[in-house]
């Protein structure tokens, strides 16, 4: 790990001068940034603690959105009691990552700030990453590409992102609030996250200094009808090879709006229009169902390694969609 400069602010206007020189780096609960830290794939020469800011709230606003302060940790963003009720399918999507250890520490802003875990960009013996090192090249397009993106990569990277609460996110219609040097702005979550196109070094679309103070759910009908379904290696602490938030709502036995995020499969939480156009206005039924599940992998464009995430994802939406439809949590 290289030497920094360490300080820790005490509010959001301290936090944003710290962050004023090249190299530096605000850090929250660590769990991702410690780790490219000490593998050296981040090299930050100043890091900001913004541990100790007043961002760590869960309200409701008076406009009806809840307001998940940017410090809240994902335990607690998890087990918050109006999240429960109101976004079942968050609190399923937060507790689907990680482990309880890490979920104590991890928080909602740095969710959205993950970097990919592609090996080969956490590799330094791996020279080949337009990520780390724009302009290198991508080891991962003819490497071992099996965790890899099919849907909306470039030939400068395949990289997908990795978290869990993104997705359901994404089917929530979340607006992140950010504050930096020239005032504050909220940003749809829809483009918040990049895909790689000729710039894979840029994960998001937050300008240089800008902070995420808060991420904003509106008023959700899906609370009764939706299901969070991650598809990993492994029962536990795993990252997603397929992953989908499906949200429901039904009247008079029709779908009057569907929402369809999938994980694991996109260098950003992947929205899948073409299939929630397919269920709108029809009965949940296995021809809807299966128009979805053919329309969420529209465009895909699998590597050789990886093929098998067009089936995983089309069996992840049939079944994320039945069970949303039951009201299976
Ligand atoms: Fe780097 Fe992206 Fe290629 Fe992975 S997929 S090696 S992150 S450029």
């Amino acid at each position: 790990m290289n030497s920094f400069f360490f300080e820790r602010a005490s509010d959001v206007d301290g936090a944003l001068r710290g962050i004023g020189e090249p190299g530096a780096q605000f850090i929250g609960g660590g769990t991702n940034l410690l780790d490219l830290m000490k593998g050296g794939v981040a090299r930050p020469t100043r890091l900001v603690d913004i541990t100790h800011l007043s961002l760590s709230r869960i309200e409701r606003l008076p406009n009806g959105n809840l307001r998940i302060g940017a410090l809240a940790r994902n335990s607690d963003t998890a087990n918050d009691p109006l999240v429960r009720r109101d976004y079942p399918l968050l609190s399923q999507a937060l507790l689907a990552g990680a482990s309880a250890q890490l979920r104590n520490m991890a928080t909602a802003g740095g969710n959205l700030l993950q970097r990919t875990r592609c090996y080969y960009f956490y590799d330094l013996a791996y020279g080949q990453c337009n990520k780390r090192t724009p302009g290198s090249g991508c080891a991962a397009r003819e490497g071992y590409n099996r965790i890899h993106a099919i849907l909306g990569a470039s030939d400068q990277c395949v990289a997908v992102h990795p978290s869990d609460m993104c997705v359901a996110l994404a089917a929530l219609d979340a607006i992140v609030q950010v504050q930096g040097p020239h005032g504050s702005r909220s940003i749809a979550f829809a483009k918040f996250h990049r895909l790689p196109g000729s710039t894979p070094e840029k994960d998001t679309n937050l300008g240089p200094g800008e902070l995420i103070v808060a991420i904003d759910l509106p008023p959700s009908p899906f609370a009764q009808h939706s299901h969070y379904l991650k598809v990993r290696d492994r029962a536990s602490f795993a990252f997603a090879l397929v992953s989908v938030a499906a949200a429901l709502e039904i009247e008079d036995g029709l779908v009057k709006s569907a929402r369809i995020a999938l994980g694991g499969v996109a260098h950003k939480p992947w929205r899948a229009a073409a299939a929630e156009a397919k269920l709108l206005g029809r009965p949940l039924d296995d021809t809807s169902v299966d128009a979805a599940a053919i329309g969420a992998v529209e465009g895909a464009r699998p590597l050789q390694y990886n093929g098998f995430k067009l089936a995983l994802t089309q069996k992840a939406v049939r079944r994320a969609l039945v069970q949303a439809a039951a009201g299976i949590a």
